[in-house]
């Protein structure tokens, strides 16, 4: 559509008629002023425009008609008289396109109008996609990611400010030069350019580098850019700093593999490896090693000084176990106070002894805790790939098991798995079972052993052991059932029916004539760490009249050295009531005798594992020697356990051991046999002879 403006009807006709025939439409007007409104309301595609005119002249109308949104490119032909130079210059600066001078030529003027149509539309398209390109480059140069252009030699033709931030350049300084000074050596590879043509979208994660030097992790995003033929003419990669992703996936894989208390790995992180070392073990016909460890009495440390100790102790034997650890190793913590070790460098047995003592011996030395000296322990199972089980679910069961069993024989003891063990096992959950029917259908009941006087050759009292006469099971030891008394609480209740039932038997001997027999009632630690152990003992004494001099408590060195503080307050209430304490087991824990002199203890009994090294073993006699010695020193009388040949009883009453208990000497035996030698006047007969000659013509006893 052509707007044709001109005053003069006559030539306004003319033109019509000539731009009709050429095919156009259009449409006129007669003033400067007709002619702006009709450019806004009809937006024709070319202005033919008279100078002169009235109301406004054609300057003015063309330059409003240029500052109109329409009108900005549309092209407008200005008609001029033949020499008005200076007015065509005039026509230009108001925004004129071109001009034609009268007296027009129609077939000329149809050719300019059609040349002045066409070139508008380029130039109108020109300007759009100028406009276009500037709001893309706005938008790429505000990106938070780093784009660069780079054309089919590898050069840079763009790149945006984030490009040049992250990698520590000025933006400036990239133009020209090689796209591929952003990467690390090793991953400059050549693009081979055949390439180009076939990748679509190129992704990938990278390793770039910073104008400094720095590396950083970066994820890459190519693209080829074509011509209208399908040609690559260059390559837009958008680059992403993911220095922050890999940290926060490096952190996740932390928590989701490793034990937050000790940095430790987990136990799924555990079962990987064991995983993997299995498989590699089976390719190459080797073993592996699967140590499970549980530290001894942890669950007490935890409960009596609370569990912020707790984790300073998980934390130092995680810190110990480690630094024996050798590359291949790994150490894990399942939870609680359970860590495994899995060794894939071992042997044989002998191997897995080793690291299994090696390990062991890590906890020789106190933990300083809070200032403080602790000792702990560990007891350490073992099982052996493919020797114990196939898969790691079996070897787990058979570790696991093994250090039960290592549990159950004392503290800071290994064992290799073997299949007796699952049998125990079964047997402990039955008997664990049963314990309460036990209690109901009052199957415990109480044996006596007596303790001689190595001297006087005088029985000075009994030791009260607890017996199981099990309707399910037979007879049962304490070394079997003690532990599952402990394990289950059910202790508190039995040890306080254990010191009842003795106390009301020394009355009844008491009232037979026999008074001032000893009683040696064992205590658990459990016991003993409880609060109120020492108000329940003294109702007991206070309800059953025993005489408290004639009571007298037994328990293992460990209790104390346990928790040294809280039994110190313990055993000072009970030794103010009166009452006898004495070291059970000793030399099988770790105390020493200097220790001991802080409690108020007035006999160690040593344990029955030297007496019967005794005889045979150096080693044993100079432990005993000493230990009686030291304990004189301190005031403290020794027992000697187990006693169970002339020969020992010989050595030991050379040695100046106070007094004595065994199976030589007496069995643990009910109160009616006990009765025979209470009733008897065979204690006071023999206190006249020599001490061996008595004990060899000593009455026969039960068992
Ligand atoms: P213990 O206190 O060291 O008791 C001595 C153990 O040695 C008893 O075993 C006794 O039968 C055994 N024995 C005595 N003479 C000989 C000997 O010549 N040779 C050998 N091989 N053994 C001898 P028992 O009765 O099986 O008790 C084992 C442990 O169970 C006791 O060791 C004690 O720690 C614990 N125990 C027993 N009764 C009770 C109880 O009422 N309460 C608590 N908490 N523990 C108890
Ligand atoms: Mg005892
Ligand atoms: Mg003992």
């Amino acid at each position: 559509m052509i707007l044709i403006v001109d005053d003069d009807r006559f030539m306004r006709e003319a033109f019509q008629e000539v731009l009709r025939e050429a095919g156009f439409i259009t449409a006129m007007a007669a003033d400067g002023a007709s002619a702006v409104s009709s450019f806004t309301a009809l937006q024709p595609d070319l202005v033919l425009l008279d100078l002169n005119l009235p109301v406004m002249d054609g300057f003015e109308a063309c330059r409003q008609i240029r500052a109109t949104v329409a009108g900005k490119y549309t092209p407008v032909l200005m008609v001029t008289g033949m020499d008005e130079t200076d007015l065509i210059h005039r026509a230009f600066d108001a925004g004129a396109t071109d001009f034609i001078a009268k007296p027009v030529n129609p077939e000329l003027l149809v050719y300019r109008v059609r040349h002045l149509l066409r070139a508008g539309r380029n130039m109108k398209d020109l300007a759009e996609s100028e406009d276009r390109l500037r709001m893309l480059k706005e938008a790429v140069d505000c990106l938070p990611i780093g784009i660069t252009l780079s054309d089919v030699d590898g050069r840079i033709v763009y790149s945006n400010p984030a490009e040049a931030e992250i990698h520590g350049y000025r933006v400036e300084e990239l133009f020209g030069r090689e796209a591929r000074l952003f990467a690390r050596h090793d991953r400059r590879k050549p693009f081979p350019p055949e390439q180009l043509d076939n990748i679509g979208v190129w992704k990938r994660e990278s390793v770039n580098i910073r104008k400094s030097g720095e590396e950083f992790p970066v994820q890459l995003t190519s693209i080829a850019v074509r011509n209208a033929d399908g040609g690559c003419i260059g390559i837009v990669t958008a680059c992403e700093d993911i220095t922050g992703r890999k940290e926060a996936e490096k952190r996740i894989y932390h928590l989701a593999y490793n034990d937050p208390l000790t940095g430790l790995p987990n136990r799924g992180l555990l079962l990987n490896r064991l995983q993997q070392a299995v498989a590699l073990a089976s390719r190459e016909e080797r073993k592996v090693c699967l140590l499970f460890l549980d530290l001894d009495n942890f669950k007490d440390f935890n409960d009596t000084q609370g569990h912020d100790f707790g984790d300073k102790l998980l934390r130092e034997v995680a810190g110990r176990l480690a630094a024996g650890m050798r590359e291949s190793d790994t150490l894990a913590r399942l939870g609680g106070d359970e860590f495994v070790v899995v060794l894939t460098s071992v042997t044989g047995q002998e191997c897995a002894a080793a690291a299994a003592q090696r390990i062991l011996s890590a906890f020789s030395r106190p933990f300083v805790i809070d200032g403080r000296q602790i000792y702990s322990s560990a007891s350490i199972g073992i099982a052996l790939y493919p020797d114990d089980g196939l898969d790691t679910e079996s070897l787990f069961k058979c570790a696991d098991t093994a250090m039960y069993h290592a549990k159950n024989e004392g503290r800071s003891h290994y064992r290799f798995f073997s299949a007796e063990m699952n049998q125990s096992i079964m047997r402990r959950m039955a008997l664990e079972n049963s314990l309460r029917q036990g209690l109901e259908r009052h199957e415990f009941f109480l044996h006596y052993q007596p303790l001689w006087d190595l001297k006087t050759a005088a029985m000075v009292g009994v030791e009260v052991l607890l017996r199981w006469q099990s309707a399910d099971f037979g007879l049962i030891l304490p070394s079997e059932f003690i532990a599952l008394t402990e394990d289950t609480g059910l202790i508190y209740g039995m040890g306080e029916w254990v010191l009842r039932a003795a106390c009301i038997q020394a009355g009844n001997w008491a009232a037979a004539g026999r008074r001032g027999v000893k009683m040696a009632v064992n205590i658990s630690g459990k016991q003993l760490t409880q609060p109120d152990f020492p108000a329940m003992v003294a109702r007991v004494v206070r309800e059953t009249g025993i005489e408290p001099g004639a009571l007298e408590l037994e328990f293992t060195e460990s209790v104390i050295m346990e928790q040294p503080d809280k039994i110190s307050d313990t055993l000072r209430a009970l030794k103010k009531m009166g009452i006898r304490l004495s070291i059970d087991d000793f030399g099988t824990g770790y105390s020493s005798l200097n220790c001991l002199k802080h409690f108020p203890i007035d006999r160690i009994k040593i344990d029955r594992s030297f007496v019967a090294g005794l005889c045979r073993d150096n080693d044993d006699a100079a432990i005993v020697r000493a230990v009686i010695c030291m304990a004189h020193s301190l005031n403290m009388k020794v027992l000697a356990e187990g006693i169970e040949n002339s020969d020992q009883l010989h050595f030991l009453t050379e040695l100046g051991c106070d007094e004595a208990q065994g199976f030589y000497l007496a069995m643990p035996m009910a109160a009616e046999d006990l009765a025979v030698i209470l009733g008897g006047t065979h204690g006071k007969e023999a206190a006249m002879l020599p001490v061996t000659e008595w004990f060899d013509n000593r009455p026969v006893l039960a068992g």
